[in-house]
Protein backbone atom coordinates (compact mmCIF):
# COMPACT_ATOMS: atom_id res chain seq x y z
CA UNK A 1 0.00 0.00 0.00
CA UNK A 2 1.44 3.36 -0.74
CA UNK A 3 2.25 6.13 1.93
CA UNK A 4 0.43 8.03 2.81
CA UNK A 5 1.83 11.63 4.85
CA UNK A 6 -0.73 11.98 7.48
CA UNK A 7 -1.25 9.81 10.63
CA UNK A 8 -3.85 6.90 9.41
CA UNK A 9 -3.46 3.73 9.80
CA UNK A 10 -4.77 2.81 6.89
CA UNK A 11 -3.81 -1.23 7.82
CA UNK A 12 -6.05 -1.21 10.23
CA UNK A 13 -8.47 1.39 9.30
CA UNK A 14 -9.31 -0.89 6.12
CA UNK A 15 -9.47 -4.05 7.99
CA UNK A 16 -12.34 -2.88 10.05
CA UNK A 17 -14.98 -2.48 6.79
CA UNK A 18 -15.77 -6.11 5.88
CA UNK A 19 -17.25 -5.16 2.27
CA UNK A 20 -13.39 -3.93 1.59
CA UNK A 21 -12.36 -6.82 1.27
CA UNK A 22 -14.97 -8.05 -1.55
CA UNK A 23 -13.73 -9.58 -4.89
CA UNK A 24 -15.87 -8.20 -8.11
CA UNK A 25 -15.15 -11.25 -10.40
CA UNK A 26 -11.73 -11.76 -9.96
CA UNK A 27 -10.79 -8.18 -9.16
CA UNK A 28 -10.80 -6.76 -5.15
CA UNK A 29 -13.60 -4.06 -4.83
CA UNK A 30 -11.89 -0.53 -5.34
CA UNK A 31 -14.97 1.23 -3.86
CA UNK A 32 -15.11 5.29 -5.33
CA UNK A 33 -19.00 6.09 -4.66
CA UNK A 34 -18.38 7.39 -1.33
CA UNK A 35 -20.32 11.18 -2.26
CA UNK A 36 -23.60 8.73 -3.18
CA UNK A 37 -23.14 6.50 -0.12
CA UNK A 38 -19.95 5.22 2.43
CA UNK A 39 -19.44 1.85 3.40
CA UNK A 40 -20.00 0.84 6.80
CA UNK A 41 -17.77 -0.75 9.64
CA UNK A 42 -18.09 -3.39 11.65
CA UNK A 43 -18.39 -1.24 15.10
CA UNK A 44 -21.47 0.18 12.97
CA UNK A 45 -22.65 -3.47 12.19
CA UNK A 46 -22.44 -4.51 15.42
CA UNK A 47 -24.55 -1.50 17.36
CA UNK A 48 -27.36 -2.34 15.17
CA UNK A 49 -27.05 -5.99 15.66
CA UNK A 50 -26.63 -5.96 19.38
CA UNK A 51 -29.89 -3.78 19.51
CA UNK A 52 -32.25 -5.83 17.61
CA UNK A 53 -30.88 -9.30 19.46
CA UNK A 54 -30.25 -7.79 23.15
CA UNK A 55 -32.72 -4.92 23.32
CA UNK A 56 -34.91 -4.53 20.50
CA UNK A 57 -38.04 -1.90 22.33
CA UNK A 58 -39.59 0.91 20.87
CA UNK A 59 -38.35 3.95 22.52
CA UNK A 60 -40.06 7.03 24.82
CA UNK A 61 -43.02 4.56 26.39
CA UNK A 62 -41.66 1.56 27.64
CA UNK A 63 -41.17 1.31 31.16
CA UNK A 64 -39.85 -1.99 30.70
CA UNK A 65 -35.71 -2.39 31.25
CA UNK A 66 -34.75 -3.05 27.30
CA UNK A 67 -37.05 -0.63 26.54
CA UNK A 68 -35.60 1.94 28.62
CA UNK A 69 -32.51 0.99 27.21
CA UNK A 70 -33.51 1.82 23.61
CA UNK A 71 -34.61 4.74 24.95
CA UNK A 72 -31.27 5.76 26.12
CA UNK A 73 -29.01 4.49 23.41
CA UNK A 74 -31.47 6.60 20.69
CA UNK A 75 -31.19 10.08 23.24
CA UNK A 76 -27.53 9.81 23.53
CA UNK A 77 -27.46 9.61 19.89
CA UNK A 78 -28.79 13.11 19.92
CA UNK A 79 -26.08 14.21 22.47
CA UNK A 80 -23.25 12.81 20.43
CA UNK A 81 -24.47 14.85 16.96
CA UNK A 82 -24.81 17.83 19.15
CA UNK A 83 -21.43 17.61 19.73
CA UNK A 84 -20.22 16.76 16.63
CA UNK A 85 -21.67 19.88 14.90
CA UNK A 86 -21.05 21.96 18.26
CA UNK A 87 -24.91 22.59 18.52
CA UNK A 88 -25.52 24.46 21.86
CA UNK A 89 -28.12 21.90 22.43
CA UNK A 90 -29.18 18.42 22.19
CA UNK A 91 -32.88 19.53 21.49
CA UNK A 92 -32.00 20.94 18.33
CA UNK A 93 -31.41 18.49 16.78
CA UNK A 94 -34.56 16.57 14.84
CA UNK A 95 -34.01 12.83 13.49
CA UNK A 96 -35.33 12.91 10.29
CA UNK A 97 -34.95 9.82 7.11
CA UNK A 98 -32.26 12.15 5.82
CA UNK A 99 -30.92 15.43 3.92
CA UNK A 100 -34.06 15.02 1.43
CA UNK A 101 -36.23 14.64 4.65
CA UNK A 102 -34.43 17.80 6.78
CA UNK A 103 -35.04 19.94 3.79
CA UNK A 104 -38.72 19.09 3.06
CA UNK A 105 -39.87 19.63 6.88
CA UNK A 106 -38.48 22.91 6.71
CA UNK A 107 -40.03 24.00 3.30
CA UNK A 108 -42.89 22.85 4.57
CA UNK A 109 -43.17 23.65 8.48
CA UNK A 110 -41.64 26.52 8.00
CA UNK A 111 -41.91 27.60 4.42
CA UNK A 112 -45.57 27.30 3.92
CA UNK A 113 -45.68 29.20 6.79
CA UNK A 114 -44.54 32.17 6.75
CA UNK A 115 -43.31 32.55 3.26
CA UNK A 116 -46.13 34.88 1.31
CA UNK A 117 -46.49 36.22 -2.40
CA UNK A 118 -43.07 38.69 -3.41
CA UNK A 119 -40.80 37.22 -0.83
CA UNK A 120 -37.72 35.87 -2.03
CA UNK A 121 -35.74 31.97 -1.73
CA UNK A 122 -32.33 32.20 -2.40
CA UNK A 123 -30.59 28.85 -3.90
CA UNK A 124 -27.67 28.26 -6.21
CA UNK A 125 -26.75 26.72 -9.46
CA UNK A 126 -24.69 24.15 -7.86
CA UNK A 127 -27.45 21.86 -5.63
CA UNK A 128 -28.40 19.31 -5.42
CA UNK A 129 -31.91 18.48 -6.37
CA UNK A 130 -32.96 17.95 -2.47
CA UNK A 131 -31.91 21.67 -1.83
CA UNK A 132 -33.84 22.40 -5.25
CA UNK A 133 -36.58 20.49 -5.82
CA UNK A 134 -38.46 21.45 -2.04
CA UNK A 135 -37.89 24.54 -2.35
CA UNK A 136 -39.27 25.02 -5.67
CA UNK A 137 -42.64 23.43 -4.47
CA UNK A 138 -42.76 25.70 -1.97
CA UNK A 139 -42.14 28.53 -4.64
CA UNK A 140 -44.92 27.55 -6.02
CA UNK A 141 -47.43 27.14 -2.86
CA UNK A 142 -46.35 30.38 -1.09
CA UNK A 143 -46.22 32.93 -4.23
CA UNK A 144 -42.62 33.14 -3.08
CA UNK A 145 -40.00 33.61 -5.58
CA UNK A 146 -37.18 31.36 -6.26
CA UNK A 147 -33.52 32.96 -7.06
CA UNK A 148 -30.06 31.47 -8.01
CA UNK A 149 -26.58 32.33 -7.03
CA UNK A 150 -25.08 31.97 -10.12
CA UNK A 151 -21.64 29.95 -10.83
CA UNK A 152 -18.17 30.68 -12.34
CA UNK A 153 -16.90 28.79 -14.80
CA UNK A 154 -14.12 27.70 -12.16
CA UNK A 155 -16.96 25.37 -10.87
CA UNK A 156 -17.26 28.10 -7.58
CA UNK A 157 -20.29 30.32 -6.36
CA UNK A 158 -20.34 33.66 -8.14
CA UNK A 159 -20.00 36.14 -5.09
CA UNK A 160 -18.74 39.50 -6.85
CA UNK A 161 -21.24 41.70 -5.61
CA UNK A 162 -22.61 39.30 -3.27
CA UNK A 163 -25.02 41.81 -1.70
CA UNK A 164 -27.05 42.03 -5.08
CA UNK A 165 -28.95 39.25 -4.32
CA UNK A 166 -29.79 39.57 -1.09
CA UNK A 167 -33.24 42.57 -0.47
CA UNK A 168 -35.37 42.91 2.63
CA UNK A 169 -37.62 40.32 0.85
CA UNK A 170 -35.05 37.58 0.76
CA UNK A 171 -36.46 34.71 3.29
CA UNK A 172 -34.34 31.90 3.47
CA UNK A 173 -30.82 31.43 1.64
CA UNK A 174 -30.50 27.25 1.50
CA UNK A 175 -26.70 26.90 0.35
CA UNK A 176 -24.89 23.33 -0.43
CA UNK A 177 -21.81 22.85 1.41
CA UNK A 178 -19.71 20.69 -0.25
CA UNK A 179 -20.44 20.52 -4.52
CA UNK A 180 -21.62 16.69 -4.65
CA UNK A 181 -20.77 17.04 -8.45
CA UNK A 182 -17.84 19.89 -8.66
CA UNK A 183 -16.08 19.23 -4.70
CA UNK A 184 -16.38 23.22 -4.29
CA UNK A 185 -16.21 23.63 -0.73
CA UNK A 186 -18.55 27.41 -0.42
CA UNK A 187 -17.69 30.37 1.81
CA UNK A 188 -20.43 29.63 3.79
CA UNK A 189 -19.48 32.25 6.18
CA UNK A 190 -19.65 35.33 3.74
CA UNK A 191 -23.19 34.19 2.50
CA UNK A 192 -24.19 33.99 5.89
CA UNK A 193 -22.85 37.21 6.94
CA UNK A 194 -25.05 38.57 3.84
CA UNK A 195 -28.04 37.36 4.73
CA UNK A 196 -28.41 38.45 8.29
CA UNK A 197 -27.56 42.26 7.16
CA UNK A 198 -31.39 41.44 5.47
CA UNK A 199 -32.51 38.75 8.44
CA UNK A 200 -32.81 35.95 6.11
CA UNK A 201 -33.01 32.66 7.61
CA UNK A 202 -29.63 30.57 6.17
CA UNK A 203 -29.81 26.78 5.66
CA UNK A 204 -26.94 24.08 4.75
CA UNK A 205 -27.02 21.01 3.11
CA UNK A 206 -23.72 19.66 4.66
CA UNK A 207 -24.64 16.12 3.08
CA UNK A 208 -21.36 16.17 1.82
CA UNK A 209 -18.98 18.36 3.84
CA UNK A 210 -20.53 16.84 7.40
CA UNK A 211 -18.31 13.08 6.86
CA UNK A 212 -15.48 15.04 6.08
CA UNK A 213 -14.66 18.12 7.76
CA UNK A 214 -15.34 19.52 11.38
CA UNK A 215 -18.30 21.61 11.35
CA UNK A 216 -19.14 24.22 14.06
CA UNK A 217 -23.34 25.57 14.06
CA UNK A 218 -22.63 28.13 16.37
CA UNK A 219 -19.70 29.47 14.93
CA UNK A 220 -21.24 29.71 11.50
CA UNK A 221 -24.52 31.09 13.52
CA UNK A 222 -26.56 29.45 10.59
CA UNK A 223 -30.32 28.97 11.10
CA UNK A 224 -30.50 24.92 10.21
CA UNK A 225 -28.02 22.69 8.81
CA UNK A 226 -28.51 19.08 7.67
CA UNK A 227 -27.02 15.82 7.02
CA UNK A 228 -27.12 12.21 5.72
CA UNK A 229 -26.05 9.30 7.99
CA UNK A 230 -25.74 6.61 5.40
CA UNK A 231 -22.84 9.45 3.57
CA UNK A 232 -20.87 8.99 7.05
CA UNK A 233 -20.59 5.44 8.35
CA UNK A 234 -23.88 5.18 9.16
CA UNK A 235 -27.30 3.42 7.78
CA UNK A 236 -29.16 4.64 5.31
CA UNK A 237 -32.80 5.78 6.78
CA UNK A 238 -31.40 8.30 9.17
CA UNK A 239 -30.30 11.83 9.01
CA UNK A 240 -30.11 14.89 11.01
CA UNK A 241 -32.13 18.76 11.11
CA UNK A 242 -30.37 21.11 13.34
CA UNK A 243 -32.35 24.20 13.95
CA UNK A 244 -32.17 27.14 16.18
CA UNK A 245 -34.50 26.14 19.10
CA UNK A 246 -36.14 29.43 19.00
CA UNK A 247 -36.72 29.45 14.82
CA UNK A 248 -38.52 25.40 15.63
CA UNK A 249 -40.65 26.23 18.47
CA UNK A 250 -42.53 28.89 16.20
CA UNK A 251 -42.74 25.96 13.15
CA UNK A 252 -45.29 23.25 12.95
CA UNK A 253 -45.19 19.78 13.18
CA UNK A 254 -44.52 18.09 9.53
CA UNK A 255 -45.34 14.77 10.25
CA UNK A 256 -48.25 14.09 12.64
CA UNK A 257 -49.62 11.48 14.42
CA UNK A 258 -47.66 9.35 17.57
CA UNK A 259 -44.99 10.12 19.45
CA UNK A 260 -45.21 14.71 18.59
CA UNK A 261 -47.99 15.21 20.68
CA UNK A 262 -48.49 16.24 24.55
CA UNK A 263 -52.23 15.94 24.51
CA UNK A 264 -55.77 14.80 22.51
CA UNK A 265 -58.86 15.19 22.56
CA UNK A 266 -61.32 14.44 20.06
CA UNK A 267 -60.86 18.30 18.33
CA UNK A 268 -57.86 20.00 19.76
CA UNK A 269 -54.05 18.66 20.01
CA UNK A 270 -51.33 20.09 21.78
CA UNK A 271 -47.93 19.73 20.51
CA UNK A 272 -44.61 17.83 22.46
CA UNK A 273 -41.47 19.66 23.34
CA UNK A 274 -38.67 19.88 20.78
CA UNK A 275 -37.27 17.92 19.23
CA UNK A 276 -39.98 15.44 19.34
CA UNK A 277 -42.65 17.69 18.09
CA UNK A 278 -40.94 16.87 14.89
CA UNK A 279 -40.53 12.66 15.10
CA UNK A 280 -44.03 11.57 14.63
CA UNK A 281 -44.81 8.13 14.57
CA UNK A 282 -42.25 5.03 15.61
CA UNK A 283 -38.84 6.54 15.22
CA UNK A 284 -35.99 4.94 12.49
CA UNK A 285 -34.37 3.55 16.72
CA UNK A 286 -31.66 0.78 14.92
CA UNK A 287 -30.69 3.42 12.07
CA UNK A 288 -29.98 6.32 15.21
CA UNK A 289 -27.96 4.01 16.75
CA UNK A 290 -26.36 2.83 14.20
CA UNK A 291 -25.23 6.18 13.60
CA UNK A 292 -24.24 6.74 17.18
CA UNK A 293 -21.44 4.10 16.64
CA UNK A 294 -20.70 5.94 12.84
CA UNK A 295 -20.38 9.16 15.02
CA UNK A 296 -17.80 7.75 17.41
CA UNK A 297 -15.55 5.81 14.82
CA UNK A 298 -15.48 9.06 13.29
CA UNK A 299 -14.50 10.97 16.79
CA UNK A 300 -12.02 8.37 17.08
CA UNK A 301 -9.92 9.05 13.78
CA UNK A 302 -10.74 12.48 14.16
CA UNK A 303 -12.29 15.05 11.32
CA UNK A 304 -9.30 17.02 10.91
CA UNK A 305 -7.41 13.48 10.42
CA UNK A 306 -9.88 12.53 7.69
CA UNK A 307 -9.94 15.91 5.93
CA UNK A 308 -6.23 16.13 5.48
CA UNK A 309 -5.82 12.33 4.44
CA UNK A 310 -8.35 13.12 1.83
CA UNK A 311 -7.25 16.33 0.67
CA UNK A 312 -3.91 14.30 0.51
CA UNK A 313 -5.42 11.79 -1.73
CA UNK A 314 -7.64 14.71 -4.01
CA UNK A 315 -4.37 16.47 -5.18
CA UNK A 316 -3.11 12.79 -5.91
CA UNK A 317 -5.78 11.93 -8.15
CA UNK A 318 -6.18 15.32 -9.93
CA UNK A 319 -2.42 15.14 -10.41
CA UNK A 320 -2.46 12.17 -11.91
CA UNK A 321 -5.74 12.63 -13.60
CA UNK A 322 -4.75 16.34 -15.84
CA UNK A 323 -1.73 13.88 -17.51
CA UNK A 324 -4.61 12.10 -19.70
CA UNK A 325 -4.99 14.05 -22.69
CA UNK A 326 -8.58 12.74 -23.43
CA UNK A 327 -9.97 13.16 -19.67
CA UNK A 328 -11.91 16.59 -19.05
CA UNK A 329 -12.67 17.49 -15.26
CA UNK A 330 -15.34 19.56 -14.21
CA UNK A 331 -14.56 22.62 -11.94
CA UNK A 332 -11.31 23.85 -10.62
CA UNK A 333 -12.16 25.16 -7.55
CA UNK A 334 -9.23 26.39 -5.05
CA UNK A 335 -11.20 24.91 -1.94
CA UNK A 336 -12.77 21.59 -2.87
CA UNK A 337 -12.99 18.26 -1.54
CA UNK A 338 -12.71 14.64 -2.54
CA UNK A 339 -15.36 14.88 -5.18
CA UNK A 340 -14.13 14.99 -9.23
CA UNK A 341 -16.59 14.93 -11.75
CA UNK A 342 -15.16 14.29 -15.76
CA UNK A 343 -15.16 12.66 -18.54
CA UNK A 344 -13.47 11.03 -21.80
CA UNK A 345 -13.31 12.52 -24.57
CA UNK A 346 -15.39 9.96 -27.07
CA UNK A 347 -16.81 7.41 -23.75
CA UNK A 348 -20.46 8.20 -22.46
CA UNK A 349 -20.34 7.95 -18.62
CA UNK A 350 -22.19 4.79 -18.54
CA UNK A 351 -20.29 3.02 -20.74
CA UNK A 352 -17.13 4.23 -18.69
CA UNK A 353 -18.82 2.99 -15.54
CA UNK A 354 -19.91 -0.46 -17.01
CA UNK A 355 -15.76 -0.95 -18.05
CA UNK A 356 -14.29 0.10 -15.31
CA UNK A 357 -16.47 -2.10 -12.96
CA UNK A 358 -14.89 -5.24 -14.61
CA UNK A 359 -11.89 -4.07 -12.94
CA UNK A 360 -13.70 -3.97 -9.00
CA UNK A 361 -13.95 -0.32 -9.81
CA UNK A 362 -17.23 1.24 -8.71
CA UNK A 363 -17.69 5.01 -9.64
CA UNK A 364 -20.86 6.93 -10.79
CA UNK A 365 -21.96 8.14 -13.59
CA UNK A 366 -25.06 10.06 -14.57
CA UNK A 367 -26.24 13.92 -13.56
CA UNK A 368 -25.57 13.23 -10.01
CA UNK A 369 -29.30 14.51 -9.18
CA UNK A 370 -28.16 18.06 -10.40
CA UNK A 371 -29.65 18.89 -13.52
CA UNK A 372 -29.58 22.50 -13.48
CA UNK A 373 -25.68 22.09 -12.89
CA UNK A 374 -25.22 19.52 -15.81
CA UNK A 375 -26.73 22.40 -17.93
CA UNK A 376 -24.60 24.73 -16.95
CA UNK A 377 -22.01 22.71 -17.62
CA UNK A 378 -23.19 21.88 -21.21
CA UNK A 379 -23.14 18.22 -20.44
CA UNK A 380 -25.92 15.48 -20.02
CA UNK A 381 -24.02 13.43 -17.60
CA UNK A 382 -20.14 12.93 -15.89
CA UNK A 383 -18.15 10.44 -14.44
CA UNK A 384 -17.68 11.02 -10.85
CA UNK A 385 -15.34 9.67 -7.84
CA UNK A 386 -15.58 10.51 -4.60
CA UNK A 387 -13.41 9.57 -1.48
CA UNK A 388 -13.64 8.39 1.83
CA UNK A 389 -10.48 8.15 4.62
CA UNK A 390 -10.06 4.05 3.62
CA UNK A 391 -9.41 4.84 0.25
CA UNK A 392 -5.51 4.93 -0.82
CA UNK A 393 -3.48 6.06 -3.80
CA UNK A 394 -3.01 2.19 -4.74
CA UNK A 395 -6.39 2.20 -5.86
CA UNK A 396 -6.26 6.28 -7.55
CA UNK A 397 -3.19 4.30 -9.79
CA UNK A 398 -5.43 1.30 -10.55
CA UNK A 399 -8.20 3.57 -11.80
CA UNK A 400 -5.76 5.59 -13.76
CA UNK A 401 -4.81 2.35 -14.64
CA UNK A 402 -8.93 1.12 -15.91
CA UNK A 403 -9.25 4.47 -17.69
CA UNK A 404 -6.26 3.95 -20.15
CA UNK A 405 -7.52 0.78 -20.74
CA UNK A 406 -10.87 2.32 -21.02
CA UNK A 407 -9.44 5.02 -23.72
CA UNK A 408 -7.41 1.91 -25.41
CA UNK A 409 -10.90 -0.27 -25.70
CA UNK A 410 -12.96 2.76 -27.30
CA UNK A 411 -10.31 3.73 -30.02
N1 LIG B 1 -27.57 17.09 -0.74
C1 LIG B 1 -26.42 16.66 -1.27
C2 LIG B 1 -25.34 17.64 -1.53
C3 LIG B 1 -26.24 15.32 -1.57
O1 LIG B 1 -25.09 14.90 -2.12
C4 LIG B 1 -27.28 14.40 -1.27
C5 LIG B 1 -27.13 12.92 -1.57
N2 LIG B 1 -26.50 12.61 -2.75
C6 LIG B 1 -28.45 14.89 -0.71
C7 LIG B 1 -28.57 16.24 -0.46
C8 LIG B 1 -29.60 13.99 -0.40
O2 LIG B 1 -29.27 13.12 0.62
P1 LIG B 1 -30.25 11.90 0.97
O3 LIG B 1 -30.52 11.19 -0.31
O4 LIG B 1 -29.46 11.09 1.93
O5 LIG B 1 -31.48 12.48 1.56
Amino acid sequence: MTKNKSSLNLKKIRSDFPILKQLIGKKILIYLDNASTSQKPKSVLEAIQKYYSEYNANIHRSLYDFGEKATTAFEKTRSKVAKFIKAPDKHSIIFTKGTTESINLVAYAWGRKFLKPGDEILITEMEHHSNNVPWQLCAQATGALLKYIPLTKKGTLNLKNLQKYFNPQTKIVSIIHQSNVLGTINPLEKIIKEARKVDALTFIDAAQSAPHLALDVQKLNCDFLAFSGHKMLGPTGVGVLYGKKEILEIMDPFISGGEMIKAVTKQKVTFNDLPWKFEGGTSNIAQVIGLGAALDYLNKIGLDNIYKYEQELTAYALKEMKKIPELTIYGSPPQRGGVISFNLTGVHPHDLAQIVNEEGIALRAGHHCAQPLMKKLNVAATARISFYFYNTKTEIDLLIKALKKVIKFIN
